[in-house]
C-alpha cells in the first residue's frame, strides 16, 4: 500500500439547492478509488458528471460533505488553515483556461512568485534562480519575465499555468482540462511537454479531460464517471480489450481507436442525462441503458473486482 499516494474513501460533495425546499445537487455521491505514485489516473463522462467537482475536492478547494481523502497517507478532508495551507504543497492544479487563471495585472514574474509569498519562502531560497529553472522546465525563457499575460499565446499562457503549478515541488498535480482550451496543434505540444514533466520530475497526474481520445491515451489508468458514481477502473491496455459496464461500452465505441477500428460501431445513448439533484433510484444508467432490468431500477450496483485490478458497478458483473 506504501505506493498509493492518494485514496479516496466514500466521498461525497453535495451542493445545497437554490432556496431551502431545493433538492441537494449530488455532484460527487460516494466514490472511491486510489491513485499510485506516477501513474496518470484519467476520468472520463459527460459534462456535469462530476469530474471536475472530484479533482476540486481532492485537492480541498471543495470540502466532501462525507467521506475521507488521504494524500500520502494523511486525512485531508478535515484539514482547515496552517495545516490546510501546508497540504497545499503537495498538490496542485492546472486550470482549464490559461487567460482566466493567471492575473492580467501582474507581470510572469509576478506570477511565478506568487506561490512563493503565499508560503513566505521568499528569503528561504534563491525565489529568481527558481523561477528561471520553472521556465526553462516548460520551455520559456527569461524575456518572458516582464511580460502581461495578454502578451502570450493560449499555449505560452498555458505554460506559465504549469510553471507556477510545479512552483512548490508538488507530488500530485489534478489537470482540469489543462488542454481543452488550446487550439488542436498546441494541444499536442502541451499533452508532450506534460508527459515530459512527468519522467522528469516523477509527478502523479489526475488527469480531467472530455476529450476521450486525450484522456484514454495519457492515462495509466481510467475511471469512468457517470452522473456522480464512478462506475468503472482500469487500466488501459485492460479497458482496451474489454469494457465490462454499458456506459463504458457506448462511451469509449466513440474513439475510433479503440472501438470502430475493433469492429465495434458507435453505440448512440438514447434519453438525456437525468438531473443529479433528483437521480435515478437503483442504477443511475439505468434510465439510459439498454441491458437494464427491474432489479437497475431497485438497487444501487457497487463497484466489484471483476478480474485483478478490474472494477465495474454493474449488477451483470455481480459476483454471488
Ligand atoms: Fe445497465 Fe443495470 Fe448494469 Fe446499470 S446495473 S449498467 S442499468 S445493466
Amino acid at each position: 500500500m506504501s505506493d498509493i499516494l492518494m485514496k479516496a474513501d466514500h466521498v461525497k460533495v453535495y451542493f445545497k439547492g437554490k432556496n431551502k425546499k431545493a433538492l441537494p445537487v449530488k455532484a460527487v455521491d460516494d466514490v472511491s478509488f486510489h491513485i499510485v505514485k506516477g501513474e496518470t489516473f484519467g476520468v472520463v463522462g459527460e459534462s456535469g458528471c462530476g469530474k471536475s467537482t472530484l479533482g476540486w475536492t481532492l485537492i480541498r478547494l471543495l470540502r466532501p460533505t462525507e467521506g475521507h481523502i488521504y494524500l500520502d497517507g494523511t486525512d485531508i478532508a478535515g484539514l482547515k488553515g496552517a495545516e490546510l495551507k501546508a497540504m497545499r504543497k503537495k498538490a496542485q492544479i492546472i486550470f482549464q483556461d490559461p487567460s482566466a487563471c493567471l492575473n492580467p495585472r501582474r507581470t510572469i514574474k509576478e506570477i511565478l512568485m506568487e506561490p512563493f509569498e503565499i508560503h513566505r519562502l521568499l528569503g528561504q531560497m534563491d525565489v529568481d534562480a527558481r523561477i528561471l529553472e520553472l521556465l526553462q522546465l516548460v520551455g520559456l525563457d527569461e524575456y518572458h519575465l516582464s511580460r502581461y499575460p495578454h502578451e502570450l499565446s493560449g499555449g505560452q499562457k498555458q505554460r506559465i499555468g504549469i510553471a507556477r503549478a510545479l512552483a512548490l515541488e508538488p507530488e500530485l498535480i489534478i489537470c482540469d482540462e489543462a488542454v481543452s482550451a488550446l487550439d488542436v496543434s498546441v494541444q499536442a505540444q502541451v499533452l508532450n511537454l506534460l508527459q515530459e514533466l512527468k519522467q522528469k520530475l516523477g509527478l502523479t497526474y489526475f488527469f480531467i479531460s472530455h476529450n476521450l481520445n486525450v484522456v484514454y491515451h495519457v492515462s495509466d489508468r481510467v475511471g469512468v464517471m457517470y452522473l456522480g458514481k464512478m462506475v468503472e477502473i482500469a487500466a488501459y491496455d485492460q479497458l482496451y480489450e474489454k469494457r465490462y459496464h454499458p456506459y463504458t461500452e457506448a462511451l469509449l465505441s466513440a474513439i475510433p481507436q479503440v472501438g470502430e477500428e475493433k469492429g465495434q460501431k458507435r453505440i448512440h445513448l438514447e434519453g438525456e442525462v437525468p438531473s443529479p439533484s433528483d437521480p435515478p433510484s437503483g442504477c443511475r444508467f439505468h434510465t439510459r441503458c439498454p441491458k437494464a432490468c427491474d432489479r437497475c431500477q431497485r438497487d444501487i450496483p457497487k463497484l466489484r473486482e471483476v478480474e485483478p485490478g478490474h472494477f465495474v458497478a454493474c449488477h451483470l458483473y455481480d459476483i454471488p
